[in-house]
């Protein structure tokens, strides 16, 4: 555990990244108290900024509703300093050595091993070298060294492996933390519990009682102006290989032997072998066009003319484990969609039919965001005289039963950890390559034969087709009687 003694240089500090997330997260962290004493934050960037500007930047999206929290603020401000230099010459890196001697001799024991954290908010293309810099100019000797890593790691399994071999010239794995920030999530982090915790799911979890399960993201908007950055990598790389298949991971796995890093990671690898690469067949692309007012992709003018760029994908996923062979696992991510949600949906079997007909299936529903809840679809005798049966649930929402309880940001949870030295929430080396071993050959066949997306107009629910696909592929049964949920005035 990083105690005292520790500086954290955030590397791109003029980013997006660092002013959105890193920055409003690091103040969440100092502002109750869980940063080590005495911490200082170095910014590092090109950009050249005099200290007004910097801090002007570093604050643009810390929220300060009470006017204690105005004066942490202040206090924060404080220790955080910045230094200009580029990402491929000595004497930046030189002038951030100066800087982070300068933070050291504000330590009150002067003697005490120096920590330093480094945190890299920069595009890949910079990011071996800067890694290298740091490694060569500010590694501290005698400390502890960390490196916090963002994605994307790499563009298909040949890239991935390049780039951890660079990282891996300097650093050691446990000096690395790859970030994924689904895993700082409450409700993800909560997936283990569920399981584990209840032996009643946990017991229901295995082929003989689930039909099929769907993880989902949907975002209520396209690109937007950064369709540059998108185009490039498209919504597979983006959110389906890393995000939603470590959500796979962790709700597929064993039980791990103790909650330690590594036996949860041994866990998620072991599952993840078990899933045989993509096929095409099993997949259904999207993207999105204009619908009234709201732009299509291809409108998006840092959107490359003609692309066939997916920003909806669904994928069929089996693992063929003893637990969970035969259940189609379906994983489906979309932008400019109808709404915002990231959960997964556990469709339970039918119930043996005989004195029930057509009778809905239970399901499992846990919601990631918005509005964290886990609810489970079953049926009731609808009360009164006749004998009549009715899908209820049994709900689970957080506002209603944490009402008192701050849920943190994702970032502050794994920037928390990362100072911990605790890895059980970021991605093992092993654990990437298994991840893009199961992608790779569905992207490399998107990227070269080049199928049309079938075009959904914003705002669709999902890309045409998509319905019919779930029902023929995944068997996915959507109950016959309306459900509808009462309790809506909680959110
Ligand atoms: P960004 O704003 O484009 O880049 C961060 C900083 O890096 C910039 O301020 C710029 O600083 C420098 N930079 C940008 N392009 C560069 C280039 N071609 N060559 C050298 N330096 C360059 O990126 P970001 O959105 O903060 O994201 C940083 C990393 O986090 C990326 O890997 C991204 O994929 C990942 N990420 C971002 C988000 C998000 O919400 N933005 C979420 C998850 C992951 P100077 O010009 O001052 O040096
Ligand atoms: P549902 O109405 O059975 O919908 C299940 C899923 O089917 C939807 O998520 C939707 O997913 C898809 N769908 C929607 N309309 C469809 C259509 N016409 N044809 C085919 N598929 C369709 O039940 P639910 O979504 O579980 O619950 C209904 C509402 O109550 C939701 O808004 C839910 O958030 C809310 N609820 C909240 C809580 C809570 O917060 N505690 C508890 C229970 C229910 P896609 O659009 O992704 O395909």
């Amino acid at each position: 555990v990083l105690k005292d003694n520790t500086v954290i240089t955030v590397a791109g500090a003029s980013g997006d990244l660092a002013k959105k997330k890193t920055f409003p997260a690091l103040f969440g962290l100092y502002n109750n108290g869980f940063l080590p004493e005495g911490i200082r934050i170095v910014g590092y960037a090109r950009t050249k900024m005099d200290e007004e500007d910097y801090h002007k930047r570093v604050s643009q999206y810390i929220k300060t509703p009470i006017p204690a929290m105005k004066q942490k603020l202040e206090e924060f401000l404080k220790i955080c300093t910045y230094v200009s230099g580029q990402y491929d010459q000595d004497d930046g890196f030189e002038a951030l050595e100066k800087e982070l001697k300068k933070c050291e001799e504000s330590y009150k024991d002067k003697e005490a091993p120096k920590n330093r954290v480094f945190y890299m908010a920069l595009p890949p293309s910079v990011f071996t070298v800067v890694a290298a810099n740091f490694k060569k100019h500010n590694y501290s000797e005698g400390g502890i060294n960390r490196i916090i890593v963002e994605k994307p790691f790499g563009k298909d399994l040949e890239s991935s492996r390049e780039m951890q071999v660079g990282l891996k010239k300097e650093w050691k794995e446990e000096e690395i933390f790859r970030i994924d920030h689904y895993l700082g999530k409450e409700m993800v982090k909560n997936l283990l519990v569920l399981r584990f915790a209840n032996v009643m799911l946990d017991a229901s979890f295995n082929k003989n009682l689930i039909s099929n399960v769907q993880i989902t993201f949907k975002e209520p908007f396209g690109t937007e102006g950064r369709g540059g950055y998108f185009d490039e990598f498209g919504i597979i790389r983006d959110v389906m290989q890393n995000h939603l298949l470590q959500v796979l991971s962790i709700l597929t796995m064993e039980r791990p032997v103790s909650f330690s890093a590594e036996d949860i990671r041994d866990e998620k690898v072991k599952v993840l072998r078990y899933i045989p690469e993509i096929k095409p067949e099993d997949v259904l692309l999207g993207q999105y066009v204009a619908k009234d007012d709201k732009p299509g992709y291809l409108d998006d003018e840092t959107v490359p003319k003609g692309s066939i760029c997916p920003t909806f994908a669904a994928c069929v996923v089996h693992i063929n484990s003893p637990r969970w062979e035969g259940v189609p696992f379906i994983l489906k991510a979309g932008k400019a969609l109808n709404e915002q949600k990231a959960e997964v949906r556990i469709q339970y079997k039918d119930v043996t039919q005989g004195i029930f007909k057509e009778i809905t299936r239970n399901e499992l529903v846990i919601r990631v965001q918005p509005n964290e809840a886990v609810y489970l679809k079953m049926n009731s005798k609808a009360p009164g005289l006749a004998m009549r049966t009715v899908p209820t649930e049994m709900d689970l929402t957080y506002k209603r039963r944490f009402s008192d309880l701050k849920i943190p940001e994702a970032y502050e949870a794994l920037i928390l950890d990362a100072f911990k030295g605790d890895h059980s929430n970021f991605v093992r080396d092993d654990e990437l390559d298994i991840a893009w071993k199961i992608f790779t050959p569905l992207l490399h066949w998107i990227d070269n034969e080049k199928p049309k997306p079938a075009p959904y107009p914003y705002g669709s629910r999902n890309a045409e087709g998509f319905d019919e696909f779930l029902k023929t592929k995944v068997g996915y049964q959507r109950s016959e009687a309306p459900y509808t949920w009462p309790s809506t005035s909680v959110l």
